[in-house]
């Protein structure tokens, strides 16, 4: 068992682990302070107006309503 077999096999579980995180973000909202105040991934409000400015969609986002824009893969930011 090599040192770069185990540090593989963490990183491995690091990036499962923060999938499993995202998912709970965008379902639950919990883990905010990860995915929205450091990584700025903006979740638009469900009841907030969404509009389009000719090339992208604008929305605000549910927690810091701020205007967050729609990039080409349907990511807020
Ligand atoms: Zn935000």
């Amino acid at each position: 068992m090599s040192i770069v077999l185990a540090l593989v096999c963490v990183l491995g579980i690091l990036i499962v682990l923060f999938f499993i995180g995202m998912i709970f973000y965008l379902r639950l909202g919990i883990f905010k302070t990860l995915y929205h105040d450091l990584l700025e991934w903006h979740e638009p409000a469900a009841d907030a107006a969404q509009w389009s400015d000719g090339c992208s969609q604008h929305s605000t986002c549910k927690y810091c309503g701020k205007d967050i824009m729609m990039d080409s893969q349907g990511n807020w930011f």
